[in-house]
């Protein structure tokens, strides 16, 4: 449907949810479902500062700002970002930094870090002229962290709503084929949350993914396990969804794939290789404690208001369940047998078993493994991730490990 720029009339409603406040900018009946954004631009300095994203077509948007850490969220339908690479990283007025994608399946966002705490002002679209699309733009002003806390609620009570991510694209049913394990391949990040980036602009979530479809294409090909993934797709799904996927397949074991990457300071042409983590309460070291931290923040990069403390109780008693062990056991044989099987296929970190409190990793049901492939910032790391003789190399090692610790499991067990 051609939108004709003339007749383009917006309005805008200022709705004090108790929470949060939205702005909605509705393109009346004929708002498109779909757009590409072309460009996107922060201006003005730190008292008032600019965003826009020029658009394909008018889409109905909506606004709101989160507390820790000050972001500014935009939902937007299904809207693809042709923007050009580096877009939203360096900083302009009251924006830090910001990021694109897609949130879930036709569902994009835009999330902006603020300096501080902000309110939204003149939100709208506009047509270009020309026939050129429109232009959604809204300003940033600085506001004080009290009235910041009365417009939003930024404060203790609950996750509103609107704050869980839709349903995750999820895979059909598949019947449970009799006898077989289940496996759950996890690409990490998607969609908004790119992950680490290399120099050149390398993607953690696209590296991750296409190992994963490789893995899965593997282990669907022997024939002996069921196979299942978090994500097919370049789309965010949050942690709490990972988990609920591998409860809700009752999956045997559980994958979870990332690339690291370190900055100058911490040793990024020097250090490289892949390392195994488990779950673990305490972190076995330092860098695998930033490691989980970095890695547990991919809520909040995607504009998920996480609440100090909440899940705290729950996550608590699942790691108390772990210390039956028998779990953990079963994690520690497959990292075992993984880093056998990496080894004369890959470059291996100095320490490559670790262990540290990752979110995704805390499944009371399955074995499950968090396997950083490399570094995105080492450039002979960065070579072989992007390289696909080397993902079908890696992948071909994983697989062979998942053969090596079910053949054990089914020697080891006591039988009918
Ligand atoms: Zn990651």
């Amino acid at each position: 449907m051609g939108i004709n720029a003339g007749s383009i009339g917006m309005r805008t409603v200022l709705a004090a949810v108790a929470m949060l406040m939205h702005v909605w900018l509705c393109g009346s009946a004929w708002a498109a479902e779909s757009a590409s954004a072309r460009h996107a631009e922060v201006s003005g300095d730190q008292y008032r500062t600019t965003f826009r994203l020029d658009l394909s077509a008018g889409v109905t948007a909506e606004i709101y700002t989160l507390a820790n850490p000050y972001r500014v969220i935009v939902d937007l339908p299904d809207v693809a970002f042709n923007l050009p690479e580096g877009t939203g990283q360096e900083a302009h007025g009251l924006v830090r930094t910001f990021r694109y994608g897609l949130f879930a399946e036709r569902k994009a966002r835009v999330v902006l870090d603020t300096t501080g705490p902000v309110r939204i002002e003149r939100a709208a679209m506009t047509a270009i002229p020309d026939g050129k699309g429109i232009a959604f733009a809204f300003d940033m002003v600085t506001t004080d962290p009290a009235s910041f806390g009365m417009g939003t609620g930024a404060g203790k009570s609950g996750v509103p709503p609107e704050e869980k991510p839709p349903a995750a694209p999820q895979e059909p049913e598949k019947p449970k084929t009799s006898g077989k394990p289940a496996i759950m391949i996890d690409p990490g990040h998607g969609g908004i949350d790119g992950g680490a980036v290399s120099v050149s602009n390398l993607l953690e979530k696209d590296v991750v993914l296409a190992v994963a479809k490789e893995l899965g294409r593997q282990l669907t090909a022997s024939g002996r396990y069921d196979v299942h993934m978090t994500r097919e797709s370049d789309v965010f799904v949050s942690l709490d969804q990972r988990l609920n996927l591998s409860t809700k397949r009752s999956v045997d074991l559980f994958i979870s794939l990332h690339a690291d990457s370190l900055s100058e300071q911490h040793g990024a042409q020097v250090v490289r290789g892949a390392t195994v983590y488990t779950l673990s309460e305490r972190a076995s070291d330092e860098q695998a404690r930033r490691m989980a931290e970095k890695e547990n923040a991919s809520d909040l990069i995607a504009g998920i208001n996480v609440v100090d403390g909440e899940g705290d109780d729950e996550v608590k008693s699942i790691l108390f369940d772990l210390m039956n062990r028998e779990t953990a056991n079963f994690s520690a044989d497959f990292s075992n047998v993984l880093i056998r099987k990496l080894k004369p296929a890959t470059a291996l970190a100095r320490e490559p078993q670790r262990a540290a409190a990752f979110k995704v990793l805390k499944q009371s049901h399955a074995p499950s493994v968090l396997i950083e492939l490399g570094y995105l910032s080492n450039p002979e790391d960065e070579k072989l991730l992007g390289s696909p003789a080397w993902r079908k190399k890696i992948a071909g090692s994983i697989t062979a490990a998942v053969d090596a610790y079910f053949a054990k499991r089914t020697a080891g067990s006591p039988g009918p």
